[in-house]
């Protein structure tokens, strides 16, 4: 497909009004305000399933297939996939499956070796390495995984008196529905979020119920109930309104050259420092939703699954190695997500080639110590009980992701080509695979790539020697 340009009325009139990028109402102060601050995407032409689009600031500088008219870029078996349970995944597992429990009874213990053994001198596992791990993971739960994601009013909100207020409409600013969608993925980045975006909740990605162990019951679970208005947790059941139809994806970035160290203890330090900030920008910008008059519930792993509502926000597609492909980051981020009843309008999902080069690509399954990672096709269906059937993927392991080196491996992010956008033959080869010029991956320019040294482990030294500058924000000076 050939460049054909298209300006901003024509490019919206191709997305039509689901699109918050876009922006569908008025331009007027308000939009073009907003507009400095999300700069439109540059649109390259239409396609049949939408429309392409470029953007170094959103999308690394990929070419970016904006999905319009309810596509998506995967496939579901609607006979089979289903509401998943808290209590198979693998966090869950951890805590009453008799053969994880002996598992992890029977695992070493990595950090008696690598910090009391070694004394604090192993290389990447040294005291200072383990001291910012210790700091990185310190807001990752806000007291308990729960705690933050039933806050109900908010301490702020209430105090302001901003819960009294009723619900707003963005009218009383002069403002659309698009403008005030923006204004809070806006809010979500201000609050910490590297990326955001809105999706309608497909209740599918809900937890059919939620993992709740006592003492005397490790397998416990309490039901999920879709109700009409009832928004509470009991200590039985979770009840979350049918209105709360909008979720805002939150994407964070984690640091370039702590995920360099993988499988260092650098890694689960850029990891945590995820963590901690999915905590605290969840909940942040659930209180800005709440102070605006509706119900939000943040979330981190829990209340439903993070990578789907992701794609289906737009944020990026599913990779080989299970996790989301962002075009900014790569799989170099941690997710979380707001569940809301404030009428946003939906972000398009986008395509950018990620299944198309993962099919010729191995390099995360070569790189998995674990062998976690399938070198297979894509199926329906997993081996674990921690993999939902019914959508067609790369079905991982992660009781074996888990159980490598006390859970602090990243390599499947450090060697992926995604994890450093400004890889220029990257670039090009996406762009010509979206653009239909390039049938498939040359695995030979992968392999290429690896010959240049990039994706290699860095010792932590390397990262120490560095002066903080480069930290987190380090991919925009790549
Ligand atoms: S994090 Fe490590 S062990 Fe887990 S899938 Fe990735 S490469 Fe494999
Ligand atoms: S390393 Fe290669 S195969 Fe794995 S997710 Fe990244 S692009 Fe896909």
């Amino acid at each position: 497909m050939s460049e054909i340009g298209m300006d901003r009325r024509r490019f919206l009139t191709v997305l039509g009004s689901g699109s918050a990028v876009a922006g569908a109402g008025g331009l007027g102060g308000t939009a073009m305000a907003l507009g400095g601050l999300f700069a439109t995407p540059r649109v390259l032409g239409a396609t049949d399933r939408g429309v392409l689009v470029e953007s170094k600031a959103e999308y690394g500088g990929f070419v970016v297939e904006k999905l319009t008219s309810g596509r998506f870029p995967y496939e579901v078996d609607p006979g089979v996939l289903a509401p998943m349970r808290e209590v198979d995944n693998v966090f869950s597992r951890n805590g009453w499956d008799p053969a994880r429990l002996a598992e992890l009874a029977s695992a070493e213990n990595v950090t008696a070796r690598n910090l009391v053994e070694g004394e604090g001198r192993l290389p990447n596992q040294t005291r200072l390495d383990y001291a910012l791990y210790a700091a990185a993971w310190r807001h990752a739960s806000m007291g308990g995984s729960r705690d933050y994601e039933w806050d109900g009013i908010g301490g702020q909100v209430r105090g302001a008196g901003l819960d009294r207020m009723g619900p707003w409409n963005p009218s009383e600013l002069g403002m659309s529905w698009e403008e005030a969608t923006l204004a809070t993925r806006h809010a979500a980045l201000f609050l910490g979020a590297s990326l955001a975006g809105v999706a309608e909740m497909n209740p599918l990605w809900l937890y059919r119920d939620i993992y709740s162990p006592t003492s005397e019951n490790r397998e416990r679970t309490i039901t999920v109930h879709r109700t009409e208005d009832r928004f509470e947790r009991t200590d039985d059941a979770w009840y979350i309104p049918e209105s709360m139809n909008r979720v805002v994806a939150l994407a964070f970035e984690e640091d370039f050259y702590g995920i360099s160290n993988s499988p260092g203890r650098l890694a689960s330090a850029a990891t945590g420092n995820g963590y901690s900030r999915m905590a605290v920008t969840s909940s942040q910008v659930a209180d800005f939703i709440r102070g605006l008059g509706y119900r939000a519930l943040p979330a981190g792993n829990g209340v439903g699954l993070s990578i789907p509502i992701a794609i289906d926000a737009g944020l990026g597609q599913l990779g080989r190695m299970g996790l989301l492909v962002t075009p900014k980051y790569g799989p170099r981020v941690r997710l979380a997500k707001v569940i809301t009843d404030m009428p946003l309008v939906p972000d398009s999902p986008i395509d950018f080639g990620v299944t198309e080069f993962c099919e010729a690509c191995m390099l995360c399954a070569d790189d998995c110590p674990s062998e976690s990672v399938t070198k297979g096709p894509q199926t329906w269906e997993g081996n674990s009980v921690s993999n939902n059937p019914g959508t067609l993927k790369w079905y991982t392991e992660p009781e074996g992701c888990y159980d490598f080196n006390g859970f602090s491996c990243s390599n499947c992010k450090r060697v992926c080509p995604f994890n450093k956008p400004n890889n220029s033959w990257l670039h090009r080869m996406i762009r010509g695979m979206i653009e239909g010029r390039l049938v498939t991956a040359d695995k030979a320019m992968v392999k290429l790539d690896q010959a240049s040294g990039y994706g290699k482990q860095t010792d932590d030294t390397e990262f120490w020697s560095l002066d903080g500058s480069q930290s987190i924000t380090a991919r925009e000076k790549m």
